[in-house]
């Protein structure tokens, strides 16, 4: 029996989807499976000088002239719309992404918080005045930048097309969404629904394509403003270089080695729970991951037995059965990549506890899983501690006091996140002081809140993400200055 075609996707360009100019398709696989589901159009680098030129004419002619409260009341459709259909939307997610389903759905109902923020947000965001030696006043006007081109990565691709593209319409831009090769279906769709919703055609559009060509067409593009940057730190670096002949605005969500310290006062009923999944959450493929955990000697190997204890426990398998804890990683290539650190780590010499290994068993034989992996006896020096891994590999490294604590936390390129674990309060606001990190949390796993700064120092990126941060770098401030005299 013939093979059916996976079903087409088209490109969304304007007000409607289509091929790309090259004619160009790439073939979507379900990671659990590897089955197709869906013949993806590609667009190129034309497609999105086309797309660009469109976002700029609708920005001038339409969208930035709106009020911000008429924006804003379009914003809150799409969030209605998100909602209405976050069945669908964490079913496209599950299957093309692999997340377990109500870990999609989870993420699906952020992006319809995060419209809702920054509807909100947006009504209250304006400019100030400011004293001036001069007789007269001095305003300031609070301005939208024009097209942005917002390039996601392929972990979390509903949610963070929406961390971009909400506070970038909200304040009257227009938006050209580059999904990440392998993950375009979700993105696809929230750009199907703002236009049912009412969004001007141009306003935004998604346009699946290579990052070689398309990606780097964008942020090369003189008519494109800013570009918002979520992926590698490798390629960041590139989109920083390329983006400084147009001195482009450029925020920048790059890779990360967070840490997890857990101190021996620490309340390891509470800790140890939430703690693994700050490592293997989302597969471990997750830019806020704590892959390093600094545990003080005294309680060290207390809790990695529990640890221990707990990886092996960890349900992989289908992300669409509800049992399922971990899913598979986004593609084989990956796991290969995610499988050659284990070998380093023995290489290395640290000694691996459990995992690391794909599953044989004939449900998950055709998916990319690898089962969670646990390291203990690991030194900061070893590769395994020091560069991203991006899965679930989780490396313990043993500290003596709170110094050293922080001076391991620091080693390395990285600052995005990590959790302090202790109930000594001044401990955790010293701890806290030194980790040069752009998130932090004390007593919680939590990385993200839709209203406060997100970002990194260091490797990790620059500018921040969500929160009003988000509305003030998708605008500039021009200073009025009104004469008295
Ligand atoms: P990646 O850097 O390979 O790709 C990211 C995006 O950049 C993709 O859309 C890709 O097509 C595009 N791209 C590739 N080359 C380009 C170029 N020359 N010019 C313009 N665009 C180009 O990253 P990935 O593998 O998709 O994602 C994983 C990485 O993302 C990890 O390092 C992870 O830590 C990071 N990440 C960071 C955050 C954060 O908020 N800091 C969040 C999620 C993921």
């Amino acid at each position: 029996m013939p093979v059916p075609e996976p079903p087409f996707e088209g490109i969304l360009l304007g007000a409607a989807r289509r091929e790309g100019s090259g004619g160009e398709r790439r073939t979507i696989a379900n990671p659990a499976t590897g089955e197709p589901i869906a013949s993806v159009a590609e667009a190129t680098a034309e497609d999105g000088d086309r797309a660009v030129r469109l976002a700029e004419e609708t920005f001038r002619r339409d969208w930035r002239r709106r009020t911000p409260r008429e924006r804003a009341a379009a914003l809150h459709r799409i969030a209605a719309s998100i909602r209405e259909k976050a069945d669908a939307l964490a079913l496209l997610e599950c299957r093309n992404v692999g997340k377990p389903l109500a870990a999609a759905r989870g993420e699906i109902l952020l992006g319809a918080d995060c419209f809702e923020f920054y509807a909100g947000a947006v009504l209250g965001f304006g400019g100030r005045t400011v004293p001036v030696s001069k007789r007269g006043t001095c305003l300031t006007l609070r301005e939208p930048l024009g097209v942005c081109a917002a390039i996601l990565p392929w972990n979390f691709p509903f949610a963070i097309a929406t961390w971009k593209a909400a506070p970038a319409l909200a304040m009257g831009n227009a938006v050209v969404l580059k999904p990440a090769e392998d993950t375009p279906l979700s993105a696809l769709a929230l750009g199907d629904l703002a236009l049912e919703a009412g969004l001007p055609p141009g306003t935004l559009q998604v346009l699946p394509g290579a990052g070689e060509t398309l990606g780097a067409a964008l942020v090369a593009h003189p008519l494109v403003s800013k570009v918002s940057f979520t992926g590698s730190t490798e390629v960041g670096r590139e989109v920083m270089r390329r983006a400084a002949d147009g001195l482009k605005r450029v925020s920048l969500e790059l890779g990360g080695k967070s840490a997890c310290l857990i101190f021996e006062d620490a309340d390891l009923d509470r800790c140890l729970p939430s703690a693994l999944w700050s490592a293997f959450d989302n597969a471990g493929q997750d830019c806020c991951s704590r892959s390093r955990f600094l545990v003080q000697r005294s309680i060290h190997d207390r809790v990695l037995a529990d640890l221990e204890a707990r990886t092996r426990a960890i349900r992989v398998g289908d992300p669409l059965d509800p049992s399922t804890e971990m899913g598979p990683l986004i593609t084989p290539a990956h796991r290969k990549r995610v499988r050659s650190y284990v070998e380093v780590g023995e290489r290395e010499g640290a000694r691996r506890l459990c995992g690391g290994e794909s599953p044989t068993d004939p449900a998950r034989a055709r998916g990319s899983y690898l089962t969670p992996c646990l390291f203990a006896g690991a030194r900061a020096d070893m590769r395994i501690a020091r560069e991203e891994i991006f899965g679930p590999v989780l490396v313990a490294i043993p500290f003596g006091d709170e110094e050293e604590a922080v001076a391991l936390a620091n080693e390395g390129a990285y600052g995005l996140s990590g959790s302090i674990w202790t109930r000594d309060l001044g401990r955790a606001l010293r701890v806290a002081r030194g980790i040069e990190t752009g998130v932090l949390s004390v007593n919680s796993s939590a990385s993200v809140h839709l209203e406060a700064p997100f970002g990194g120092r260091k490797a990790s990126g620059l500018g921040r993400e969500l929160g009003l941060e988000a509305l003030a770098t998708f605008s500039e401030e021009k200073s009025v200055f009104l004469s008295e005299e």
